[in-house]
């Protein structure tokens, strides 16, 4: 029998392929990533580092836990302006969105929330030298209100003072913050668990909260129940192990 290189040549290709394929030749199993939506601007949630620039936080460290509880070697960050995030999980950019995001009926057309993990209200910041007093939402008309863009805050400002505020909003915190410093907006409007963190860092304080419930929760695309179901499950043995005191004792100082 005469021998065919060319057809030698394809049953080695094939065998190669099917070796790759099989993972043998490429030097172990793939590693399981979960690709995490963020936006670091909303500390102690999530936020650069100072010193080295990595992004970390609360909502980093909870679901770098979750993904190693259900199976996955190491999450990826991705970081966006906040009003990307559902938009990038809908196109299969990112597995899931952590971000204080609070859980809203608007949003619940769209995606999937987790069981929820904290709380928030909505703080009315001015600056510290500022003389403005509100002690009930209806002081705010007239003002220039910053908001971050596509948030909740910006919602309730839309709602419930529409034409008679100025909005300003802005992709992210730091340029509302800076635009209050800067004297652009009179207060601005954000989730109470990040003002306390600004009234520590920067010149401003709380003059008023706006008693609005929130509740953050973990986003996952619309019927991804089985990655859904099993982030339910390790939010709930984070939440019964001392794991989540140790986690909310070192981002809220309790
Ligand atoms: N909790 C607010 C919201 O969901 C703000 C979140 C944020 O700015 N990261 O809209």
């Amino acid at each position: 029998m005469k021998r065919n290189p060319a057809l030698a040549g394809v049953l080695i290709g094939v065998l190669l392929l099917a070796l790759a394929a099989s993972g043998c030749i490429s030097g172990g199993s793939k590693e399981k990533v979960l690709v995490v939506g963020t936006s670091a601007d909303f500390p102690p949630f999530e936020y650069k580092n100072t010193t080295n620039g990595q992004i970390t936080g609360f909502d980093i460290e909870l679901i770098t836990m979750i993904a190693k509880k259900i199976g996955y070697d190491r999450v990826e960050i991705k970081d966006m302006d906040f009003d990307s995030l559902i938009p990038s999980l809908q196109a299969g950019k990112i597995d899931v969105a952590i971000a204080g995001m609070t859980i809203t009926d608007e949003r619940k057309k769209v995606v999937d929330f987790s069981d929820p993990y904290w709380e928030a209200d909505q703080a009315v910041i001015v600056r510290k030298d500022s003389s403005i007093t509100v002690t009930s939402v209806d002081d705010l008309k007239g003002k220039v209100i910053g908001v971050e863009k596509g948030t909740t805050g910006a919602e309730y400002v839309k709602k419930h003072l529409g034409s008679n505020v100025t909005l300003k909003e802005y992709p992210g915190y730091v340029e509302a913050l800076q635009a209050l410093l800067n004297g652009q907006v009179d207060v601005v409007v954000l989730d109470s668990p990040v003002a306390n963190m600004f009234v520590q860092k920067y010149g401003v304080k709380i003059v008023y909260t706006i008693q609005t419930g929130e509740h953050y929760g973990i986003a996952v695309r619309k019927g991804n129940t089985e990655l859904l179901n099993k982030i339910n499950s390790a939010l709930k043995t984070i939440k019964n192990s001392p794991d989540w005191n140790k986690l909310v004792a070192k981002y809220f100082g309790g």
